[in-house]
């Protein structure tokens, strides 16, 4: 249990920083009567030296910090150095672009010290965590358990649907690509692999081997549809190839519904160039679907930063699983976890909630040459034991068109043992709307009073507890159960 410090000699990125640092550590946050038990938040003074970065940017294990019978020491520098990064002061709307107009990942804090692959803004929370175990001494000292049925982390699997219509074509990029590095094996096999499926539907096989995956473990995932209006220059663009009412479409989001997935928008470049456009986007999903869409990623990971996340929060959407790497795989918010969305225009936070993704299918093979499927899913396996390592979360992209026919040879199997894997590892494995919402219920809980037995008394918002789906646990050092806290 934690005492926050007064904040307002603090700046606003800092005040936010802070929070999300705290509701990641799982620390329960004390208010009123409950704060003279609980230890105290401490920030000290001091220049950013280049040690206090260094133990930050070190990774690799919670970052240790002082603490004193009752209080926790937090060096304001360390502080500052985790806004930086959180509120993407080098990475964000002033960082170069790339050819797609997005950030290029060099610009990174995080990747400029080469710890891009470590989430060091979790490890941080940890060691906030473990400081404030040991400051408690004689104090009742509770966490709140990361995530629901009993689970210690939790993967969301999500699949962005940006190939419905005309497969050939991209049959052909892709046999462009390879015969560009030389992979005349693989090329050969795409080929004779294609040529075998003229008659038939790839696509939609792609999209039921994915699913037949998910349901050997009972993973419900997340998709991602494109909803904007085909056009010659959208096709060329690669940007929107398919409409969202076309047949094959629909019969794809019918056994999505079907099966309990969640179901959220693919902005497309529309969207970029105007924010106003994803509230048509978004009725035209929920037409189709008949229930509201409450997640948004950007195909393409195309964004204005800061202005398209506006514009999301603006057309109702509840999060946003856009922040990531395109080019390498990682963590590039440094938390494996759910965060508001930091504004740097208004100094504040939006009403959106990010759902950062960490490992992507196509990092590996687009950007750094390694066909081999099965090393993609070790990758995914080494972020994933990483987030575990945490408690916190994991998010991947698999396409549902790396299939054979469209030049992935391997790939289906790969996936389908990457879902085992993060089944037996004892992964939450939950839609993102539903991780969303039950991690922004679990952020709005109190301790107002401890009884003489060392029990809390807790309190949350009602508003979102509502839609927390699931309850919450709060235990005492000993992992002894002390309250649960039951949703409607
Ligand atoms: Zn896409």
């Amino acid at each position: 249990m934690i005492a926050l410090p007064d904040s307002t000699p603090l700046e606003a990125r800092e005040r936010h920083t802070l929070a999300c640092l705290v509701d990641a550590s799982g620390l329960l946050i004390a208010e009123g009567a409950a704060r003279a038990q609980a230890v105290r938040l401490v920030l000290t003074p001091g220049e950013l030296s280049g040690a206090a970065a260094e133990a930050l940017l070190r990774a690799q294990a919670p970052v240790q910090l002082l603490c004193r019978d009752g209080e926790l020491h937090l060096p304001r520098t360390v502080l500052t150095l985790a806004a930086d990064i959180l509120t993407r002061r080098h990475d964000g709307a002033s960082a170069p672009r790339d050819i797609h107009g997005r950030p290029v990942s060099t610009a990174n804090t995080l990747v400029r010290a080469e710890v891009e692959r470590w989430p060091v803004l979790s490890l941080l929370a940890r060691g906030i965590h473990d400081a404030t175990v040991a400051a408690a001494g004689a104090r009742p000292c509770f966490t709140i358990a990361p995530w629901p049925d009993g689970k210690r982390w939790a993967a969301a699997l999500s699949h962005d649907l940006d190939v419905a219509s005309l497969w050939p074509a991209f049959t052909g990029l892709r046999l462009v690509e390879l015969a560009a590095k030389g992979d005349i094996r693989r090329l050969l096999s795409v080929l004779g692999g294609a040529a075998g499926r003229l008659l038939s539907d790839p696509i939609r096989e792609g999209v039921d081997t994915v699913l037949d995956a998910e349901v050997t473990v009972g993973a419900r995932s997340t998709w991602f549809i494109i909803c904007g209006t085909p056009t010659f220059a959208s096709f060329l663009n690669g940007d929107v190839t398919y409409s969202p009412e076309s047949r094959r479409v629909k019969k794809i989001l019918a056994r999505l519904i079907a099966e309990g997935h969640e179901v959220g928008l693919h902005g497309s470049l529309e969207t970029v160039r105007d924010g106003g456009r994803f509230e048509a986007q978004r009725g035209r999903l929920e037409a189709l679907t008949g229930r509201p869409a409450r997640g948004v990623r950007q195909h393409f990971l195309r964004r204005a930063v800061g202005v398209t996340e506006r514009a999301m929060g603006d057309a109702g959407f509840a999060y946003d699983s856009t922040c990531g790497f395109a080019d390498r795989n990682g963590f590039r918010s440094g938390l494996a976890d759910v965060f508001p969305v930091w504004d740097e225009s208004t100094g504040g936070a939006l009403s959106i909630e990010e759902a950062p993704f960490c490992w992507m299918d196509r990092a590996l093979s687009k950007y750094q040459g390694i066909e081999a499927p099965d090393r993609w899913i070790d990758d995914a396996l080494e972020l994933a034991g990483r987030s575990e390592t945490v408690g916190g979360l994991w998010c991947g992209i698999w396409h549902p068109n790396l299939i054979p026919a469209l030049g992935f040879p391997g790939a289906p199997a790969a996936y389908a043992r990457l879902v085992r894997e993060l089944s037996s590892r004892g992964a939450w494995l939950a839609p993102l709307d539903a991780v969303v919402r039950w991690r922004v219920a679990r952020r709005s809980l109190r301790a107002m009073d401890v009884s003489p037995e060392g029990v809390p008394t807790m309190v949350g918002a009602p508003e979102v507890l509502r839609f927390a789906g699931a309850s919450f646990r709060v235990c005492d050092r000993q992992g002894t159960l002390r309250a649960t806290v039951a949703t409607p």
